[in-house]
Parts: C-alpha cells; sequence; structure tokens
C-alpha cells in the first residue's frame, strides 16, 4: 500500500520571524507538484507569520509542542487552541529533545496527544531508542513501551488521525543515520504493534516517518522502504536548498514506489 508520504522540517529554536517567512517564500515556487505532503514545524512566534506566507502554497505550518491544557495558570505554556488560531495543522510531541531536556513522560505526551486531537490539530508522535537501549538489544521493547505509553489508550478512529516518527535517539543530529535496513525493521515493528492495537486497516493507514541525520544523499533509500511514509527532517530543513532537495527526491521515489505497485496490481 502506498501512502502519500510527508517531509516535515523540524526547525527547532531556529529562524525569526524574517527567516522563516523568506525561507517560505523559496522554497513555495520550487514545490509545486502534490505526491508529497511537505510541513515545517517552526517556532511558535513564527507560525502566523508563516502560516501567512504559506497560503495557497504546498506547505503547512505546524508546531513542535503545545501544553496538554485547554487553558489555564501556566506561565509560559502555550494551548493547542493558540496555536490553531495561529495557524498550525499539526503539532510535534514528545520529540527526544523534549522527554530528554523537559521531563517529557509518555503519560504527558498522550495527554497532550489527547488534547491535539480534541482541538484538532494532528500530532505527529515522536519515539525512539538510546544507544544504550539499542547496544543492549532492547530496542523493540523500548518503541513497544513509547507506543503503550503514549498513544496505546486511543482508540482506533483517534489513531487514525495520528503521524508516528521513528527517531532513534543515537541518529538524530549525530550524522549517524540509521540504515534504511535497520529502520524499515523499526517501522514494521511499529506497524505490526498497531495492526495487534487497533487492526490492519487502521494500521496501513498511520504513516510512519522516519527522523534522524536525513540528508539529500540518504533520502532515496529510505523511502524505497516499504513502511518509511516520509521523514522528519531537523538540521537538513534549515537550507531551503537542501529541504527542497529532500522533497525532490522523496517525489520522484513516490513515483517509483506507485508505478511500482501498479506494474505488481496489474500483474497479479
Ligand atoms: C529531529 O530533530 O527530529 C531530527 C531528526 O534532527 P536531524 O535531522 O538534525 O537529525
Amino acid at each position: 500500500m502506498v501512502r502519500q508520504p510527508i517531509i516535515c522540517g523540524n526547525w527547532k529554536m531556529y529562524k525569526t520571524i524574517e527567516e522563516a517567512t523568506g525561507f517560505i517564500e523559496t522554497l513555495a515556487p520550487l514545490i509545486t507538484q502534490s505526491q508529497v505532503h511537505v510541513y515545517l514545524a517552526v517556532p511558535f512566534t513564527a507560525i502566523y507569520p508563516a502560516a501567512i506566507a504559506a497560503q495557497n502554497t504546498a506547505i503547512i505550518i505546524g508546531a513542535q509542542n503545545m501544553n496538554d491544557a485547554a487553558e489555564g495558570a501556566f506561565t509560559g505554556e502555550i494551548a493547542g487552541k493558540m496555536i490553531k488560531e495561529a495557524g498550525a495543522k499539526f503539532v510535534i510531541l514528545g520529540h527526544s529533545e523534549r522527554r530528554i531536556y523537559f521531563g517529557e513522560t509518555d503519560q504527558i505526551i498522550l495527554k497532550k496527544v489527547q488534547r491535539a486531537l480534541l482541538d484538532e490539530i494532528q500530532p505527529i508522535v515522536c519515539i525512539g531508542e538510546k544507544i544504550e537501549e539499542r547496544d543492549a538489544g532492547i530496542n523493540d521493547e523500548v518503541l513497544s513501551a513509547q507506543l503503550e505509553g503514549s498513544v496505546g489508550s486511543l482508540s482506533a478512529d483517534q489513531a487514525a488521525r495520528l503521524i508516528i516518527a521513528y527517531e532513534p535517539v543515537w541518529a538524530i543530529g549525530t550524522g549517524k543515520i540509521a540504515t534504511p535496513e535497520v529502520a524499515q525493521k523499526q517501522h514494521l515493528f511499529c506497524r505490526e504493534w498497531m495492526a495487534a492495537k487497533w487492526g490492519q486497516i487502521t494500521a496501513d493507514q498511520i504513516k510512519i516517518l522516519y527522523g534522524g541525520s536525513v540528508k539529500p544523499d540518504n533520502i532515496s533509500a529510505l523511502m524505497a522502504q516499504p513502511d518509511i511514509d516520509g521523514a522528519l527532517v531537523g538540521g537538513a530543513s534549515l537550507s531551503a536548498v537542501a529541504f527542497n532537495e529532500i522533497i525532490h527526491y522523496a517525489i520522484a521515489k513516490m513515483i517509483e514506489k506507485s508505478t511500482f505497485e501498479q506494474h505488481e496490481s496489474s500483474h497479479g
């Protein structure tokens, strides 16, 4: 089954309003084809101007975090309805940097996911093992615990609205990418976990993105894998040139994958 891929940039704590809008004005004219969805997770301050700059383009703007409460006395926090009003269509939740530096647990992430769904903002839920967990051979156990804790109590209908990002922590910002085979194995593991939880039809609908040092020179091999439905891109999404190249390699691979599927189905 070919799922329409998503290439999602995660700008982290980079780009002022001026830099964000300048980036979108450079990128938007280069991505007129629609085979791949292009998402950009921008800092809170840039959501509104970025959403205005991205109007009538193929770029979809989102946020990198939100609070789990509808509103309240939580100094410094931002609610889902606020990012939505500013123009965010999706939100990254449970990124490893939030888990490591801001103490976010699966329980907290689940509450944020539930709030995002209530607010009709699509959650991109990040999971991934640390290097010591991979070395200890417990990567599958870590992933299933994170899935169970952060999304396991959702209904199948709610789950169908999720995007999952498999981001091995050891590959984020390190230049060390998981090989396409290792990434595929973990994506398939997640898909099978979801099929056992919500049924195969729902599991087949949920896109699983790979994240961790994705660059123009490795995206094609990743996208060739059957269970890799796109990428969450940190560092390389800060350059409009590199991000555009990643998008175009993903489009080319998507066309190749669907042509192959059509050929396979017409030949039984
Ligand atoms: C990320 O921050 O989600 C990420 C994958 O970063 P990078 O592409 O820089 O490894």
